[in-house]
Parts: structure tokens; sequence; C-alpha cells
């Protein structure tokens, strides 16, 4: 019997046929960029953990990449009997085995057991997980005074020069994971028989697949189910409890269950027809004065923050396209764009407040990220408040008037501005553009180009898709106002 990881036994937790595919089939799984960025954010807290952690500078890491498997298991023997932290201990039951984040010395001979997560509270699937990592360190002869959670304080505001005390909170669990620890054997057997069966256990999608982590098994599974024409999830909102109930085309799920805008989706899906109410789109944008700008923002988050000021995952801007458009349908572009890896915030809110101007409509798309920001920097440079302030008064939403007026079955249940830009103007579209094509993208590029490691021409080449892609989402907007507005005589 080989013994199973912490992680194949949370992904058994998950869905019996995942840990069957972990142990069998590890090439079948693709995860998505976020599950990635997700897996370097753990990281970058790991290694910040440590040097919290490690307060006298006699901790020791156990480095499962230079010792692999079991010589990590005799390194961590050795290192418990000197009595100092440990990071990444690793130990063994026979069935299971488990790397621990921090071990520290406690009273008696015993150890403090420390878990370290990038999130901001205690998830309940954690809970699991301290039992888990509880168990097989028991069974493997590890006395334990207490096991708690470390996790990031978003709170906290970082005082820059590398000190990082305070980014951490710790929970106690003891007692919790105490009650839980008596289930965490039947789960090792019940894994163990699944992995040892020949086949994968068959299990259809749902809402497993997502819940508490993005299965990367997921395109495969999908593969293998008969394909949906018209999926249910196209349908916004309480898409799980339907697939629950086994409905899997929207043409299933009962028309009174549905809300006025699920009736729509569906109408149009079927029908295969557009709905567009132009009378009331026009009168929704009737009366704004010119110039009207248009506006987007890019934004980078760090869990261990970088620039002092600032907190963990705090949504910082360091990109904004802007359109500005007259009353005789004459554009000008604006823009800004700070990748020299200072912290963007003071320079980019001085600039947008210079170019929006002083009166006339702002529009942005979902106006709650943008108008959040603009606050947050108020909030910080109160004497950049009042400009700041005067942009707010004068922001104007195009999504709510495209999510009431307008739907193509192209959209497929979404107005995002991506879903909606192509349907309403065919000729433009986010997939021909190089490189970034999204938000994720894009905060994929700003921290490539800041990065020191990352070649001229390099920063170059994401410097111009970076402003491409920004300017292309406010052109989509001075767009969609025009056909809301039956603007179309214009040549924009
Ligand atoms: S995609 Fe869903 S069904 Fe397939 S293994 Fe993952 S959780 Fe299970």
């Amino acid at each position: 019997m080989r013994p199973l990881s912490k992680s194949k036994l949370i992904a058994f937790r998950q869905c019996p046929r995942r840990v069957w595919l972990e142990v069998h089939r590890p090439d079948l799984k693709a995860d998505s960029a976020a599950t990635q960025a997700s897996y370097e954010i753990g990281y970058s807290v790991g290694d910040i953990a440590r040097q919290i952690y490690d307060r006298d500078g006699k901790g020791e890491l156990i480095d499962i990449d230079a010792l692999g498997f079991p010589g990590v298991f005799n390194a961590t023997a050795e290192a418990l009997t000197r009595r100092n932290p440990v990071f990444e201990a690793a130990f063994t039951s026979g069935d299971a085995l488990a790397l621990a984040d921090i071990l520290l010395p406690a009273g008696q001979r015993k150890w403090r057991m420390v878990e370290v997560k990038a999130s901001t509270s205690v998830k309940d699937y954690y809970r699991e997980d301290l039992a888990i990592q509880t168990h097989i360190a028991t069974k493997a002869g590890i006395p334990l005074e207490s096991m708690s959670l470390a996790h990031i304080d978003s709170s906290w505001v970082y005082p820059g020069g590398g000190n990082y005390a305070g980014l951490l909170v710790e929970e106690d669990l003891t007692e919790e994971t105490r009650q839980q620890v008596g289930a965490v054997q039947q789960w090792i057997d019940a894994a163990q028989a699944i992995v040892a069966r020949p086949d994968a256990p068959t299990v259809k999608t749902g809402r497993q697949c997502d819940i508490p982590y993005a299965c990367g098994f997921y395109d495969h599974c999908a593969s293998l189910e008969p394909t949906v024409e018209m999926p249910v999830y196209w349908l916004p909102r309480a898409r799980g409890a339907w697939a629950e109930r086994g409905m899997v085309d929207l043409r299933d799920v009962p028309l009174k269950e549905l809300n006025e805008t699920q009736r729509l989706v569906r109408d149009c899906t079927i029908s295969g027809e557009t709905h567009f109410d132009a009378e009331g789109a026009q009168s929704d944008l009737a009366g704004l004065p010119f110039p009207a700008y248009f506006l987007d923002f890019e934004t980078i988050q760090f869990a261990v923050p970088i620039w002092a000021g600032t907190r963990p995952y705090q949504q910082i801007p360091f990109q904004y396209s802007l359109h500005r458009l007259d009353d005789q349908g004459r554009i000008e572009h604006r823009e800004f764009l700070d990748l020299s890896g200072q912290d963007p915030s003071r320079a980019f809110a001085e600039r947008l407040i210079a170019d929006c101007g002083d009166s006339g409509p702002v529009f942005v798309y979902n106006q709650a990220f943008e108008k959040t920001r603009m606050a947050e920097l108020a909030e910080r440079f109160p004497d950049l408040k009042p400009g700041l302030e005067a942009i707010l008064a004068r922001v104007v939403d195009l999504y709510p008037i495209a999510r009431n007026r307008y739907y193509h079955p192209s959209q497929r249940g979404s107005w995002s501005i991506k879903s909606v830009l192509p349907a309403v103007v065919p000729e433009l579209s986010y997939e021909t553009l190089d490189g970034v094509q999204n938000g994720g993208d894009a905060q994929e590029a700003f921290l490539e180009s800041i990065s020191p490691q990352t070649p001229i021409e390099r920063r170059e080449t994401l410097q111009r898709q970076l402003l491409t892609y920004c300017a292309l989402d406010t052109y989509a907007m001075v767009r969609l106002w025009q056909v809301f507005s039956a603007r179309t005589d214009w040549a924009l």
C-alpha cells in the first residue's frame, strides 16, 4: 500500500473520482491559470511565514526537493530531536503522509503545529485539513500540544522595509480538530480502497467540481459526458440547485421556477433571436451631456504586499484607459500604465484627475470596481480626495443598461463586456488580441513586466499588449454607447 498524501486525501473528500485520477492519471489534469496562481500565492505566503516564525534563526527547513522520500522522514526525525522550529516537517502513518508547515517546540517535549493559509479567514474545509494532519502526525508518534491555523490579516498595512510581522494572524483550532480527528482513519481507508480499484469510479460533474477547489480534471470528466446543446448553467444564478435535481438542459427547468432574466435567456437561446429594447436604452442615456468619458482600470493585488502603505490583497490600480467623446463625435484617447515596479497609486490618481476634466459623464462597465478603487485612492491620498470624489460623482454605469436592454444568444447568460461586445459590435472581439485578452492575463503581464529578470524587449512587448487590451475595453464601451444611443451615424 502506497501512503496517500494529505492533498490526495483532501481530493478524496472532494470527489472519489478525483483521488483516483490524481493517483493513476495525473497526466489528464489541467489546472487553470487561477489555480496555478493560487499555488504561487501559497508559496510566497509560506516563505514569509517561515521568516515570521523563525524568530531566533534556528529553524530548520526540511527540503523535499533535495531530500525526496524517504529522506524527508529521516531528516524530520533528526530535526525534531534538536527542538528547534521545523518547517515542512514530513511524517507518515504508513497509509498516509503529510508535511506540516510549521512545528514549534512546546512544553513536555510536545509540539505546536501551525498550518499556514493564504486566505484571510478560517474556511470550514481547513478544519478537515488540520484534522488529517493531526491524525497522521499523532500516528507517526509526534506528540502535539496544540493545532492552529495562521492566515492573512487583510487589515494589516505593510510598513515597508521587509517587516512582515503582523501579516499573519493565528487561530487556535485545537479543540475543534480533536473532535474531528476520529473520522480521519475512515477517510484514509475509503480513499485507499478507491485508489486500489482498476478503474476510476463514475461520478457526474457537478457542484463538487468547484467546491472547495476547482478540479483540474474538469475538462476530462466533462469530455466523457454527452454534449448538452443548451446547458442549464447558461441561466444566470441558481444553477447548482437545478443541476443537482438532474436538469442539465435549460429547457428542462419548469418555467415557473425562472425569474424574468432567466426567462429572457431561455427564450432567446431557444429562438436564437436577439432581445434589444432600443427605446429603453436610448431613454436611459438621453440627456447626458458631452464630453462623455469612458474609463476602465486594471489592478494588481499581492497576498504579501510589496509596497509600503498597502494591505494584503488590496487591489492596486496600475493602468487605466480613457476615451473622450465630444458632441461632434470626435474621440480622443488617454491612458496610464506604470511598469516601474514602484507603487503606481499616487501617479495613477493624479493623472486620472487631470485626464478626466471637469464635467461630463464618466462611463464605466460595472461601476462597483472602479468606484471602490477611486474611493480607496481618495482615502490613501487625502489631498487628492476632492478630485477623485468629483469623478466619482460623474460615474454612469453602462452595465445595467446592457443587462436590462440587450441580450444576444451568443452571450450564454453573461453580460460581461467580453460577452456583450462581440454580440453588439461583431467586428470587435477580445479573441483576436495578442497576448493579453482578459484581466487575469493583464495581471500576469504586469507581474512579468516589473520583474527585474524580464528582458527589455519582452517588457516592451508586454507594455504594448497591456495598452492595446485596456484601450479595447474603453473603446468597446464607446461602441456600446453608440448602439444604445442610436448614434450609428457617427463613424466611431
Ligand atoms: S471534475 Fe468533478 S467529477 Fe471529475 S474528478 Fe473532478 S470533482 Fe470529480
